[in-house]
């Protein structure tokens, strides 16, 4: 009843997008957003997105053309002399204005990323709130954008201008459909930069249902485009002479290449990469919260989530609760994302599915104990579906390479260690720093685990500590390049650049007109 109430309302949506020749809508092209317009590319490289639940061909994504890609560029330059002498407070209003349009859009930038994501309606929702939330903090870009005044000397002050940087551009993954591109161009808008974006070729919809939002409040034409593409994309926007910045989020293949590019060409750059992330059980912890709380963070979104918990890391006779993760995990719906009880979806494609599966055999091939094998799941209403079920590996080591490679799906590996410290030293042993949870009721051994882990984002009792967008998206060691966070304070100071000014205005020289010929010199 509900999965009908859902569809019901989001077909006039859809019908309005279709119209508009937005993406995300069956049987549609996707179109590129330059210059205010919904354009159709020229293209003659096209590639299908397929529902990973049906196969269906939801939409068509094109490999913009060098000259697309150029007006692209050349729009958002054009548009950077107008948008960054707008005041503070009209690119306020703007947040303002936006948050209140995405909220009211909800239904349809949900429906899209299920159709082209697969993941299930809530998490989609989760995926669009998440976003929502960096563009209502954006109503804060006041607060952000204030610089330091200091009297330096008589009559002479010392004051920071933060100015944006011109062009800028954002590079996004397949897995946060929303919540990445809102990660990126509302800061980068907001502190009076424009923005060239490259949704993931793989689900791009949303990410044009949010371009023609901004076009709805008004944010004028130039101020935000959205291109598409792969490799030659990237390689344009990190090499382009008029982008002064580049946003990334996704695996370490295409971010180390975008990182070195970015830099060679004299951009800044941030790049969010991949991720192993540990949840420590200790044996006192709550049992029920903590199993609870890494099935749901280990399977839920299929495991594609950056943060998602995939290695729990057992402490003594925490080890003998491998059996109860397993219950929980079996007890998970795998099914179509619409389908009102559907706990997980489907793999993003068949490519994705099948590498998992891949990892899963290898951890039997070297002597892991498959606990819960998902493989081969059949869903009745989607046979063509991409779909695993919850996998758990049991007494893996960390030689394994389910254990050394980012598996991003519904798998969890589960290694048992004897103490908290072995704990610590197989966590930091990782070369990834995304995220990591500890469970316990001791706070001493939560504090030592908060001085010792080498994770960028711990949860304490918490299974997936992604930060609210008043503070960053901290990750580190290899599961971050640049130095600068995403969102936050930090995400501000990646988009803009300070100006420091020192002036005088001399009091006397309000009734005494004699020039001084001396250096001058400051007291
Ligand atoms: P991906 O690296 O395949 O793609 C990301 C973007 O890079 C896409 O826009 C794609 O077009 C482009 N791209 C892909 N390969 C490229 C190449 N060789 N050269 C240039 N560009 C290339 O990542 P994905 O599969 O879309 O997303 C999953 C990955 O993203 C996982 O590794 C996940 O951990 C990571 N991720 C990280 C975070 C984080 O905050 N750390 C958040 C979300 C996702």
């Amino acid at each position: 009843m509900l999965a009908f109430t859902l569809r019901r309302q989001a077909r006039p949506l859809q019908r309005q997008l279709q119209q508009r020749g937005v993406s995300g809508v069956s049987g549609a092209t996707t179109k590129m957003f330059i210059n205010g317009e919904f354009v159709e590319s020229q293209s003659s490289e096209w590639t299908e997105i397929r529902n990973p639940a049906t196969q269906e061909v939801v939409s068509r994504v094109p490999q913009s053309t060098a000259q697309e890609l150029e007006a692209a560029a050349h729009s958002a330059q054009l548009a950077f002399g107008e948008w960054r002498r707008t005041s503070v407070l009209s690119r306020q209003r703007k947040m303002l204005d936006l948050q209140h349009a995405i909220r009211g859009s909800m239904d349809a930038l949900a429906h899209s990323i299920v159709a082209e994501q697969g993941k299930v309606l809530s998490d989609a929702r989760g995926d669009v709130m998440r976003g929502l939330q960096v563009v209502e903090d954006m109503a804060n870009i006041t607060n952000y954008m204030q610089g330091a005044k200091l009297e330096v000397s008589a009559d002479m002050d010392t004051y920071t201008v933060r100015e944006p940087l011109g062009v800028v551009a954002g590079i996004c993954p397949f897995n946060f459909p929303a919540m990445i591109p809102l990660w990126m161009f509302p800061v980068a808008l907001a502190t009076g930069n424009t923005c060239v974006l490259k949704p993931s070729e793989r689900d791009p919809g949303a990410a044009m249902i949010l371009a023609q939002l901004c076009n709805d409040v008004g944010i004028p034409s130039g101020v935000l485009n959205v291109v598409h593409g792969s490799h030659r994309t990237v390689d344009f926007l990190t090499a382009d002479p008029r982008i002064r910045a580049v946003s990334f989020v996704g695996g370490d293949r295409a971010g180390r290449h975008i990182y070195e590019r970015a830099m060679q060409h004299g951009k800044r750059c941030q790049a969010n990469l991949g991720a192993k992330n540990h949840a420590i059980v200790l044996p006192d912890a709550d049992k029920e919260h903590a199993l609870n709380a890494i099935a749901g963070a280990a399977f839920g979104a299929a495991g594609q989530r950056c943060m998602a918990l995939s290695v729990a890391v057992l402490v003594g006779d925490a080890g003998a609760w491998v059996d109860e993760i397993v219950e929980r995990a079996r007890a998970l719906r795998v099914d179509g994302g619409l389908e009102p009880d559907a706990d997980l979806g489907p793999m993003i494609t068949r490519d994705a599915l099948a590498r998992a599966e891949q990892l899963v055999q290898s951890a039997a091939d070297e002597g892991a104990h498959i606990a819960l094998d998902g493989r081969g799941v059949r869903v009745a209403k989607y046979p063509d579906g991409n779909f695993l079920g919850p996998t758990v590996i049991d007494h893996a080591t960390p030689a394994m390479q389910c254990y050394q490679q980012e598996i991003f799906g519904p798998v969890l590996t589960c290694i048992r260690v004897k103490t908290l410290d072995d704990a610590l030293a197989l966590v930091n042993a990782n070369r990834y720093g995304n995220g990591a949870s500890v469970f316990t009721r001791s706070g001493p051994c939560a504090r030592k685990v908060q001085a010792e882990i080498e994770a960028g984002q711990l949860g304490i009792n918490v299974p997936i500590p992604v930060p609210l967008p008043m503070f960053a998206f901290t990750g580190n060691k290899a599961s971050f390049l640049g130095d600068a966070n995403f969102y936050g304070r930090s995400g501000v100071g990646f988009y803009t650049q300070l100006k420091t000014v020192t002036s005088l205005w001399r009091k006397q020289d309000a009734d005494d007109r004699q020039a001084a010929v001396h250096m001058p010199t400051i007291h």
